[in-house]
């Protein structure tokens, strides 16, 4: 068989068929189910925090968050343009409005820039802090490829001027700080509200599917609520507010409740595999194999090399297509979203960092159940291509 190295696949070495099995042979698929509660209860046992909910997408989570923040139409909402397109379109489904604050070099948003912009561009009223006559409510942090924005400095922003700040830890489920203010606290369990996701490429999946989670216990409620089409009274099918169903079924939770199982093993293994990567690329002439935050144990989702374009003139596309012929699957970092058609109009702040890794930056194979040989064979099949890709 032809050699085929694939950026990211799932590992399902664990209870999925078992949890999945019985939850059909039980007949629970749908939204009620034993295994619902359960995969709620032990991510909130793993998280160290009262209260989940789980739902239908990382996509959810977030929308749902962005409405118990309070968002509404004619809001502004701060966020990275460095990032999945899902981490602000759901600012959209409000009728609110981004604005793209720079990154730092960990690929999260910059609370340098942040800061700057709220003292610059905005007025605080000592209650409300406006850009031109628009309240900005809320932050979305996206702590990028498991790697944990600095959140000692944004939280001192947000909470200096009343900023609500939304997690989108989708990609950093088990990151956590080691040293700090924050020690022993993870990703998405920080701000006011946080978000994860389970789609298929995420380090656990369950197929698809989301969790939310925030410091006040009854905001989960609510939003549990909210996301099974906020029924009042199941009796008489009273509704008080606007619902949505964004509700996880059984046979999602039931593989997400096998994945959670399986998660420190999966860490274990993406840590060991970065370390091995890291000694591969450690003298590396044309490439720097990214490092996550000092003083947090992240989960290392993903792995990013930054190509040096002084030496290598080829756009990152022409690397991936040359790498797949090598049976490697890489991929390139998002293009900004600042660019995408629905928000080529927005505010934009500072960028610098943001368009210069997103000209760079291309993601390696990572999955868990990688080997080492496979590994050396990426690490030296970049190198070689590098060096070609310099020479000529
Ligand atoms: C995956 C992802 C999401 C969305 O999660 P879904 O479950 O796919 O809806 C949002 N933000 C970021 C940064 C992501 O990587």
């Amino acid at each position: 068989m032809e050699k085929f190295i694939p950026l990211s696949v799932p590992n399902f070495e664990g209870n999925e068929k078992k949890y999945v099995n019985d939850a059909v042979e039980t007949a629970w698929v749908s939204t009620g189910g034993a295994y619902v509660s359960k995969f709620e209860k032990d991510l909130a046992k793993f998280l160290y925090v009262e209260n989940v909910a789980v739902c239908q997408s990382g996509t959810s989570a977030l929308h749902l968050s962005l409405i118990e923040a309070g968002v509404t139409v004619g809001d502004t909402v701060l966020v990275s343009p460095l990032t999945f397109i899902a981490a602000v379109n759901p600012v959209k489904y409000q009728h609110a409005t981004p604005v793209f604050i720079d990154c730092d070099d960990s690929f999260c948003i910059d609370p340098i820039k942040l800061k700057a912009f709220c003292e610059n561009e905005c007025v605080w009223d000592g209650v409300i802090l406006r850009y031109k006559t628009s309240p900005v409510k809320a932050l979305v942090v996206v702590h990028v490829f498991g790697n944990m924005a600095d959140m000692e400095a944004i939280v001192e922003v947000a909470s200096q001027y009343s900023i609500k700040i939304i997690e989108d830890a989708t990609e950093a489920l088990g990151t956590f700080y080691t040293k700090g203010k924050y020690k022993g606290k993870y990703a998405g369990t920080i701000g006011d509200f946080g978000a994860f996701s389970f789609n298929g490429n995420k380090i656990i999946t369950t197929g698809g599917g989301g969790a939310v989670t925030s410091n006040k216990s009854l905001c989960v409620d609510h939003m549990r609520f909210l996301s099974t089409q906020a029924k009042t009274d199941p009796f008489n099918y009273t509704h008080d507010e606007i619902g949505f169903n964004y509700r996880m079924t059984n046979l999602q939770a039931a593989l997400g409740v096998a994945q959670l199982e399986e998660l420190p093993e999966f860490i274990r293994r993406k840590l060991q595999n970065y370390a091995r990567y890291s000694r591969l690329f450690d003298d590396s002439k044309y490439c720097t194999l990214m490092p996550f935050r000092e003083g947090t144990r992240s989960n290392k989702w993903f792995y990013s090399l930054c190509i040096d374009k002084a030496a290598i003139k080829v756009p990152l596309r022409k690397i991936i297509e040359l790498l797949k012929l090598t049976g490697i699957e890489t991929r390139a970092i998002w293009g900004l979203i600042s660019e995408q058609k629905p928000y080529k109009n927005e505010k934009t702040y500072l960028l610098e960092k943001a368009p210069y890794y997103a000209s760079r930056i291309i993601n390696i194979p990572c999955s868990t159940q990688i080997t080492e040989e496979e590994i050396e064979y990426v690490a030296l099949t970049i190198n070689e291509l590098l060096g070609n890709l310099a020479n000529e």
